[in-house]
């Protein structure tokens, strides 16, 4: 039988890493979250003391590159770059601009893109990032575009830098959030953009509590799965 697949796009913070994983964990299917691969090649660029700006830089550097996707004990998803393990270090906020800024090189791009489409292939997948459903994945059986107005994405992700240790402020975060807006909203190469035949669902308004309720409401009309959430 064929994997199923439900991509999961949107902005920065709009909750899609925790709806997915959650949703995945219900549907007993894996969940990839795609931005760390993103990240893993920004960090790459960091490390190397190589500007994110420059393209051919960036690019000289994707064929020592190796990515690899594990999952842990628990389902956790966990992101090696050469063999390390750089899973709490991508989530550093310099690590995120990063991979914004590396993520609109085509030749980028088009490295990580086999890599997301091979993930989808073995198993039933939930996907999320910002062009799944339009790029990625452009038959999958549910397409989602999640999101959430700026500030209250940003108040999210706040909560959950401080709840995790990290030192930061609210108008750094919201400043990171409506810089990574632009840049991902803007680029030439896979724009984030809601695929035409997506569902957009805004959770500015709704818990997650609702939210997870409303996601698997919205995955089982389309996949005809049995419907009862509980986070
Ligand atoms: O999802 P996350 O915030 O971890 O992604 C980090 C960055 O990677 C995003 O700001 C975006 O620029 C990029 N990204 C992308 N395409 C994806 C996933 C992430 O361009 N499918």
């Amino acid at each position: 039988m064929e994997a199923r697949s439900i991509a999961i796009d949107g902005p920065s913070g709009a909750g899609k890493s925790t709806l997915a994983r959650l949703a995945a964990k219900k549907l007993g299917m894996i969940y990839a979250d795609t931005g760390a691969l993103y990240r893993a090649v920004g960090l790459c660029a960091l490390r190397r003391g190589v500007s994110s700006k420059d393209a051919r830089s960036v690019s000289a550097l994707l064929p020592e590159i190796e990515l690899e996707m594990i999952y842990d004990g628990a389902g956790a998803q966990r992101m090696l770059l050469c063999g390390e393990d750089v899973t709490d270090e991508i989530r550093a906020p310099e690590a995120s601009i990063y991979a914004s800024d590396v993520s609109a090189f085509p030749e980028v791009r088009a490295f990580l893109l086999q890599t997301q489409r091979d993930m989808a292939a073995r198993r039933d997948v939930i996907m999320d990032g910002r062009d799944i459903g339009t790029v990625v994945l452009p038959n999958a059986g549910v397409k989602i575009f999640l999101t959430a107005q700026p500030e209250i994405r940003a108040r999210r992700r706040y909560d959950e830098l401080v709840a995790s240790g990290r030192d930061v402020t609210y108008a750094d975060v919201l400043r990171d959030i409506n810089y990574r807006d632009a840049n991902d909203s803007s680029r030439a190469s896979a724009p984030l953009r809601a695929a035409p035949d997506s569902i957009v669902f805004d959770t500015s308004a709704i818990g997650l509590e609702e939210s997870f309720f409303r996601l698997l409401e919205i995955i089982s009309e389309r996949l005809c799965v049995k419907n009862d959430a509980a986070v």
